[in-house]
């Protein structure tokens, strides 16, 4: 572009002004399409990854769609999403041609007006331009045509490509919150966790927990009992740090946890959720998965602990077994048993259980609580429960409601007060809740 240009001045300037200001002329007037292309490249790419997000969804819950016989209907919602995309994608071609189009017509009324001028030249002053100069001169124009038409591809690409920068711009500067303090502390860590005065909302306008105060002793265990949506799950979030309270504070070990070192306090929490998550792998790998290269020692004493190395012994291949997509399917009380192992590789001073028994069957119910009252007096212990008799022999019962502590003592104790966990448990099965 740039010796063709400088041939071009040096042929004839008058021609190569009136070439270099229709090129000015047609860059400005195609700027005006950059910021459409790239917020239709946007939109389209939010497009397709809702479509791949639906797509993801159906196959994830294919049991559920198939149980409510909702193929066609998935199938339906899917083509829906894809055809608005496709209708965008439709719009911004369009949008596209007619700058392409643009470019080459415009690029085009350059040579004709280089044609017309260079002849009018040749006729009324033939000293300053000669016909094989006019031919050479439009030689060149040409190549400036196709690389500037090479260029005007490669915008399109940078369009496409500024678009899809945005949005990882976007993820990218998300602050990962809570942040760490500057002079975070990496204090031993024995496990008493305190909340003092914690009010804590997810929105400003509904409170979840009000003026909660409880100490959890280290090496103790405890059940956090109550109505659902009383606001046990969001002690434990709070426990685990992925919140600062609104009000109030939460102590680990007598430290002000947003003064703690976030990594540092994590390596020593471990938490179980209700429906634990098994990597594609095998067992060892899923249970080792808790610690920075561990033995097979090491993996196999959590596994016992977790009352999972006798079932994981009968598999057919032992701790090699792949689990996950392509391998064995566990039953719910066995993926439940890996995840209590995984936590225990870690060696928590505390261990979090969030309904970790809820949905099993009465038979591995009685194993996994058998698994939590082993674990009584090495670490602390918060289990969410659902169901009473899962923890009829912890040290402490919390029961929550409302966001409220509204009492708190051991099993037997708590029925004896006639209040609102003795109305729990009756409304459970009470052949199943009170001692025989
Ligand atoms: P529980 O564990 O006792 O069932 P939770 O702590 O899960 O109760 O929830 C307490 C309240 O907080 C509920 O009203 C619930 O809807 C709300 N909640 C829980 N998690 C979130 C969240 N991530 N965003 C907004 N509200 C939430």
């Amino acid at each position: 572009f740039l010796v063709c240009a400088a041939l071009l001045v040096s042929m004839n300037w008058i021609l190569a002004l009136i070439t270099f200001v229709l090129l000015g002329l047609i860059g400005w007037s195609l700027q005006h399409f950059r910021p459409h292309i790239r917020r239709q490249r946007r939109t389209i790419q939010d497009g397709q990854s809702h479509i791949t997000g639906r797509a993801a969804e159906f196959f994830a819950g294919i049991s559920v769609v198939k149980a409510f016989a909702g193929e066609q209907r998935s199938g339906r919602a899917f083509a829906a999403t894809s055809r608005y995309v496709c209708d965008l994608e439709e719009r911004n071609s369009r949008l596209q041609g007619g700058y392409m189009g643009l470019s080459f017509g415009l690029l085009l009324l350059i040579q004709c007006c280089v044609v017309f001028v260079g002849a009018y030249l040749i006729i009324t002053q033939p000293e300053t331009l000669t016909k094989g100069e006019l031919v050479a001169f439009l030689l060149y124009i040409g190549f400036i045509n196709g690389s500037l038409q090479r260029l005007l591809d490669a915008m399109l690409m940078l369009e496409d490509g500024f678009a899809a920068l945005e949005r990882i711009d976007e993820i990218l500067k998300v602050a990962p919150t809570p942040a760490d303090a500057p002079e975070a502390s990496t204090p031993p860590i024995t496990g008493t966790l305190a909340l003092h005065g914690v009010d804590f909302a997810y929105e400003t306008a509904k409170p979840v927990l009000r003026d909660f105060s409880f100490r959890f002793e280290s090496g103790k265990t405890y059940a956090l009992v109550g109505p659902s949506g009383g606001g046990k799950s969001t002690i434990c979030q709070l426990a685990l740090r992925f919140y600062d309270p609104q009000c109030g504070q939460v102590f680990i070990d007598g430290h002000d946890l947003r003064d703690v070192d976030q990594g540092w306090y994590r390596h020593h929490v471990a938490v179980v959720l209700q429906d634990p998550i098994i990597f594609s792998g095998n067992v060892r790998e899923n249970i080792g998965f808790g610690k920075d290269e561990p033995t097979d020692l090491e993996i196999a004493a959590a596994a016992t602990r977790a009352q999972a190395h006798d079932f994981i012994e009968a598999l057919d291949a032992g701790y090699d077994t792949t689990l996950g997509e392509r391998g064995v399917s566990l039953s719910g009380g066995q993926r439940q048993r890996i995840a209590i192992a995984r936590a225990l590789m870690r060696n928590p001073r505390i261990l979090i259980l969030d309904e970790a028994t809820s949905a099993l069957d009465t038979m591995t119910e009685r194993s996994i609580q058998e698994v939590i009252d082993g674990l009584q007096g090495s670490r602390t212990v918060l289990v969410i429960a659902h169901r009473l008799s899962t923890v009829r022999n912890v040290d402490c019962i919390l029961v929550i409601k409302d966001g409220r502590l509204v009492e708190h003592g051991t099993y037997d104790d708590l029925l004896a007060a006639n209040g609102v966990f003795a109305e729990l448990a009756e409304e459970q099965d009470e052949s199943a809740t009170r001692p025989v």
